[in-house]
């Protein structure tokens, strides 16, 4: 038993939710009058109606979460942490956004205090809105890496991340020559890369326009020496962006093919929005387990374009969720998921609030390939979990009382939920975060 953990603990809920995967058909599980046993390693090792428990699950210590739903921790695959004061900068499309606000925000942290302060706020953020796992872009410099690892590290939530290789495209500040990227790169791999079973290194191209012939060859060298590494990079996110690969990238036969031909796609590479990939790319994608992050609130603010998930996921790809700040117009999950569904309503296709909710926490797991972890409640998974409080916001308790089903419930919360609805946050039984003792 670890010290300072109870043997076993019961969480008591009004509800438990969570998406689980049969075969090729996701399910929507949600128990009413529920109960979850969490053991002393944070694993969950029972799950079901409450008055089944007591009988069954000897437990040392029972939370009552009362009227609270409990529900799997959001995972967001796709975010800028140096990005984190320039949400809401509006008025221009992508490339020009790029230039105006997000290099001048990222060149400030070259600086060790602003990288650290933002991976702080970052973290603070995350906790508050039930996010547990995060895929995030760090800046250029090694500093700021290095400050995201630690703040994770330190507040016990998942991470996967890696310095961004730029070398052109940029001003200078936000620019580094291949050698020592490679170099900076090494050195975090070594430090990062699998501490704690809980943080990740990401070998990170900012997209085909920030990176050289020599140094996307060198990323897909150090992918080749560490392939148990992630990947992460943009694709296809504007029509300008698009025609300026191609002109860049002559030599590709498409925009994609700029990853594929350093070896950068496969189970562990996430590439964020693809609104514009072609039906080849996309099947090139399924074949490789390559996935595309949908972030529909930055598509939305920056006008960038609708992703067609229906299109996407009928071509057999992994599709997962991201709030993508700065673009992305803030880090709650539950309006990440609307916007989501209403992209999706404007092309006629209306998903629904179950497979949102897959969305945004087990197919993030799957795109990480650490569904065996997270994702979901099954037993034998770590408990990374939320606690839904309704109640904190008026309107939306008083819409939830005139609910008949669990789906139309979840509904509500993303019409109207916030972090103000997050009471607690908890990875590997850990309670995290708990709003009622936030600063
Ligand atoms: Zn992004």
């Amino acid at each position: 038993m670890t010290p300072g953990r109870s043997p076993v603990t019961i969480h008591l809920a009004k509800e438990i939710w969570f998406s689980r995967r049969s075969g090729d058909a996701i399910q929507f599980v949600a128990l009413k009058d529920a109960a979850m046993a969490v053991d002393d390693l944070g694993k969950i090792i029972a799950l079901g109606r409450a008055n089944e428990f007591k009988s069954q699950v000897h437990a040392e210590r029972t939370v009552d979460h009362g009227d609270g739903i409990i529900m799997p921790g959001f995972v967001d695959a796709h975010l800028h942490c140096p990005q984190i004061d320039v949400i809401g900068s509006g008025g221009l499309p992508l490339l020009e956004w790029l230039n105006k606000y997000v290099f001048p925000a990222e060149a400030k942290f070259k600086d060790q205090k602003v990288a650290q302060s933002g991976a702080k706020r970052l973290v603070r953020e995350l906790k508050r809105h039930g996010v547990t796992t995060a895929a995030v872009f760090s800046s250029v410099h090694a500093v700021a890496a290095e400050a995201l690892f630690s703040e994770f590290d330190a507040a016990g939530l998942r991470l996967i991340s890696g310095k961004t290789s730029m070398d052109v495209g940029a001003p200078g500040e936000v620019l580094q020559p291949v050698r020592s990227d490679i170099e900076d790169q090494e050195a975090l791999i070594k430090r990062w890369h699998g501490k704690a079973g809980r943080l990740f290194y990401a070998i990170t191209p900012r997209f085909a326009l920030s990176c050289s012939r020599e140094m996307m060859r060198a990323l897909g060298d150090l992918r080749e020496r560490n392939l148990s590494c992630y990947v992460q990079s943009h694709i296809s996110e504007t029509t300008d962006e698009v025609a300026e690969v191609k002109k860049v990238w002559n030599g590709s036969k498409d925009y994609l093919a700029v990853y594929e031909d350093h070896g950068l796609l496969g189970a562990k590479t996430l590439l964020g929005h693809g609104i514009y990939l072609t039906d080849p790319e996309i099947r090139r994608m399924a074949a490789t387990k390559t996935s595309v992050v949908h972030c529909p609130t930055s598509n939305s603010f920056l006008g960038s374009g609708l992703f067609n998930l229906k299109r996407t996921a009928d071509l057999g790809a992994r599709i997962c969720l991201a709030s993508d700040i700065g673009a992305g117009t803030g880090l709650s999950p539950w309006q990440t998921m609307l916007e989501c569904y209403k992209v999706q309503a404007l092309q006629g296709h209306r998903l629904t609030a179950d497979e949102l909710l897959y969305r945004a926490t087990l197919a993030g797991a799957e795109s990480l390939g650490l569904d065996g972890t997270c994702g979901s409640l099954e037993v034998g998974k770590d408990a990374d979990f939320i606690v839904v409080n309704p109640s904190r916001n008026r309107l939306l308790s008083e819409r939830i009382a005139v609910t008949e089903t669990p789906a139309e419930r979840l509904f509500a919360c993303m019409a109207y939920g916030d972090d103000r609805i997050i009471e607690e946050t908890y990875v590997a039984g850990q309670r995290l975060y708990a709003q009622s003792k936030a600063e």
